[in-house]
């Protein structure tokens, strides 16, 4: 049995909808489908509590409005008419729950993360409930299963849960085991679970993979399957570097990196439940169905070129905090640390030197950092700087941390084409390098080492 995991990316226009259902009428039986939300409805839904927050008369608007996106997919991919009258009655029954959740924030002027949770996570039962119902409708056997009815429990955390394997893996068995048994296609909405308290709890922006992992551990399924618009990793963003080529095999620690960059191929913790039961992840693009796209498993094969991909980041910025022996001072870095994480600001890595710790930060972080920074009694630095033109490059593939010579040849390839490297940090990962250069150098930096890498023949390539 598979799990497969179709993106908010895929349910877009109604023809790529239908053309989607197509697909699942034919490999779905017996296998299981966890689905975001279409394309763009977590976003309005979140969007319209603040609207709702402020306006009660704004909230049959903002209702009607999914209403009609929803019916508009509706007409084009259930058939008969009698299906297509018992859907919109469904879809009225939740819309209405989803109403009074509006109504609720309006009256208590208060956007809990408990109500945030619960709100966002209607995108994806709505998307579950259409394509079931569109599933039926061509005669084949399916039905869908809401996450907190079956018991996919979390730890509780709003907005940024972690499922409990074991207690799913249980409830899974019981609940779903024996409707997979009769080779339906079974649909669970992405995106959320529930705590042991019964308070619904989403896995962060775009968990919806992070859920589809969960699923397919919890169900022992052979393989997590994630459709997509795209081929899978690449060696390059091809939009920057023309000749990047797909990446076919590479390992979880390859993927769990590269899902860090913008690729937004994978969420990064997709490969966090899979990994230990060493199950294959494999990226299929639904506009090719039968292209081999790219496969994540334990190890990527050792032959050919140990560097898989050359990504990058141009969401970055730097905070500098230059003080005297930081790199033997203790405390300092757990200060500056401990005083941004407490505004909820995301530190994506740190460098550090004997003079200065450098933060690598969102771009939209930047300045409540430096004010966070500032609030520090006694200050325990000399200065701040910030620095904002500058983008990440890194190179990723196993075990380049111990292979001789990669780091230079990278760094080489940047200089022959006279880009200058700002700051190098070796991750904690082994399967990583960063490197900071200005902004305006990305594309010939990441060009350089790309042609370095890859534009020889294949047999040739330093392996
Ligand atoms: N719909 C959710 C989001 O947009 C989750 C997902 O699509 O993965 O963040
Ligand atoms: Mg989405």
């Amino acid at each position: 049995m598979k799990v497969i995991k179709v993106g908010g990316g895929c349910l877009k226009a109604p023809r790529t909808i239908a053309d989607i259902v197509d697909l699942m009428a034919v490999r779905g039986p017996g296998h299981v489908f966890v689905v975001s939300a279409l394309h763009g409805i977590t976003d309005s839904l979140i969007a319209s509590m603040a609207t709702a927050l402020m306006d009660e008369d704004a909230i049959p608007g903002l209702i009607g409005r999914l209403k009609n996106r929803h019916l508009q997919i509706a007409r084009r991919v259930i058939r008969p008419k009698s299906h297509g009258d018992a859907y919109e009655r469904d879809l009225s029954e939740s819309l209405k729950r989803l109403e009074r959740l509006y109504y609720g924030l309006n009256f208590t002027r208060e956007a809990t993360p408990r109500l945030t949770d619960v709100i966002s996570s209607y995108g994806e039962r709505l998307a579950a409930q259409l394509l079931a119902a569109a599933i039926k409708s061509r005669g084949l056997e399916a039905t869908y299963r809401l996450p907190h009815k079956i018991g996919l429990i979390t730890d509780g955390k709003f907005g940024d849960a972690t499922a409990d394997l074991k207690a799913t893996g249980k409830n899974f068995e019981r609940h779903l085991t024996p409707i997979l048994k009769g080779g339906k296609i079974l649909f669970l909405p992405g995106f959320f679970g529930v705590s042991p308290d019964g308070d619904i709890t989403t896995f962060g922006r775009g968990g919806s993979d992070y859920a589809a992992a969960v699923a397919a551990v919890a169900l022992k399924a052979e393989v997590l399957e994630i459709w997509k618009d795209t081929d899978g990793f690449m060696s390059a963003d091809p939009r920057m570097v023309p000749e990047a080529e797909l990446i076919p095999v590479l390992s979880y620690e390859e993927a769990a990196e590269l899902a860090y960059f913008g690729a937004r191929i994978l969420h990064p913790r997709t490969v966090e439940p899979v990994r230990r039961q060493k199950m294959k992840i494999t990226i299929k693009n639904t506009l090719a169905p039968d292209a081999p796209g790219s496969e994540i498993r334990a190890r990527s094969p050792r032959r050919g070129n140990i560097i898989k991909s050359v990504a990058h980041d141009c969401d970055i910025a730097i905070l500098k905090v230059h003080a005297s022996g930081v790199g033997a001072r203790p405390g300092i870095l757990g200060q500056a640390a401990s005083a941004i994480a407490a505004d909820g600001i995301n530190i994506k890595s740190v460098v550090t030197s004997q003079t200065c710790i450098s933060l690598l930060l969102a771009r939209g972080d930047l300045m409540d950092a430096r004010e966070a920074l500032k609030q520090i009694r006694p200050r325990p630095y000399r200065r701040i700087e910030i620095l904002e033109d500058v983008a990440l490059i890194g190179i990723v593939g196993d075990g380049i941390q111990h292979r001789p010579g990669i780091a230079a040849r990278c760094f080489t390839a940047v200089a022959d084409c006279g880009v200058n490297v700002e700051m190098i940090s070796f991750g904690p990962s082994r399967a990583a390098l960063y490197f900071l250069v200005n902004k305006k150098d990305l594309e010939s930096g990441i060009n350089a080492i790309h042609s370095s890498f890859f534009s020889v023949p294949r047999c040739q390539r330093l392996g």
